[in-house]
């Protein structure tokens, strides 16, 4: 296995692509804390199939903006398992508006959670790796990070702004033998995606040389790679996983 007892915490873990990286990361060895904000049945039910693995699964409720509540996760991830080594900023919310609908309190939501939640959640899971010259940090951003978007400014804003930060705590964190990546991900089928109409996911698939929507699993595989030992001279890059629809 190649996550043999460590422990993993993702954010936005309950539903979608974090479901999928908890479970995997589980399937590999890890023990994973199941981060939620409102899904707390779901997040449960993620918990309960990591503990079926064989694995500790633990479901913690954070909004992943707030402060606050990210220091009483803390509290919580070190008095239970002493602290993280692999974590993944995974919590994310998009809102389909144009740039000129996008209010103040609108472009903080998103902003919020997309980028100050990457920033927070590093901040106050990153001590330990420091002090055990080891750790990991994933944060997943988007394919519209790199092509831009007609529909959602403010989300394609903080998808970029994921990997920006990603470079800077990769340069600051190699000397503690902390590897930050960044994965990208295409047109992934989850609760996200699910409101696009026949006609757009038509459109869509028309773009993907690979002709097939992306699964959470896709994703969770690439972050698993980037949690092991495979990936450890690998740091401040981004993976694209998109079945081919954009090519760097
Ligand atoms: P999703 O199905 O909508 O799930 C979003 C997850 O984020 C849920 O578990 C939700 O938890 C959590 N979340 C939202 N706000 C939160 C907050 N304030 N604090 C903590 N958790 C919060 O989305 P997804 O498609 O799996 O997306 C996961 C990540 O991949 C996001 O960062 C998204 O931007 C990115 N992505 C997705 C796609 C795609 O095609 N699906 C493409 C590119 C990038 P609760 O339900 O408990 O609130």
């Amino acid at each position: 296995m190649l996550l043999a007892n460590k422990i993993a915490l993702v954010t936005g873990a309950s539903r979608g692509i974090g479901r999928a990286i908890a479970i995997e990361l589980a399937r590999e060895g890890a023990d994973v804390v199941v981060n939620f904000n409102q899904s707390e049945e779901k997040a449960e039910e993620v918990a309960h199939a990591i503990e079926t693995i064989g694995r500790r699964g633990l479901a913690i409720k954070a909004d992943v903006s707030r402060t606050d509540q990210i220091e009483a996760m803390r509290k919580q991830v070190l008095k239970e398992f002493g602290g993280v080594q692999v974590l993944v900023n995974n919590a994310g919310v998009h809102h389909h508006l144009k740039s000129w609908e996008i209010d103040e309190t609108e472009w903080r939501r998103v902003l919020g959670v997309n980028i100050g939640g990457v920033f927070l959640c590093s901040r106050m899971f990153s001590p330990e790796m420091r002090e055990n010259k080891w750790g990991r940090i994933i944060n997943i951003s988007s394919i519209i990070a790199f092509t831009g978007t007609d529909h959602e400014a403010h989300y394609g804003a903080s998808k970029s702004a994921v990997v920006g930060l990603t470079k800077s705590l990769a340069l600051e964190l190699a000397p503690y033998n902390i590897t930050v990546n960044a994965i990208a991900p295409g047109w992934i089928e989850t609760d996200m995606t699910a409101t696009a109409t026949v006609e757009e996911k038509k459109k869509a698939l028309e773009l993907i040389p690979l002709r097939r929507m992306g699964e959470p699993e896709d994703i969770a595989h690439a972050a698993v790679f980037l949690a092991s030992e495979r990936a450890s001279f690998i740091t401040g890059q981004t993976i694209h996983v998109n079945g081919g629809e954009v090519m760097y």
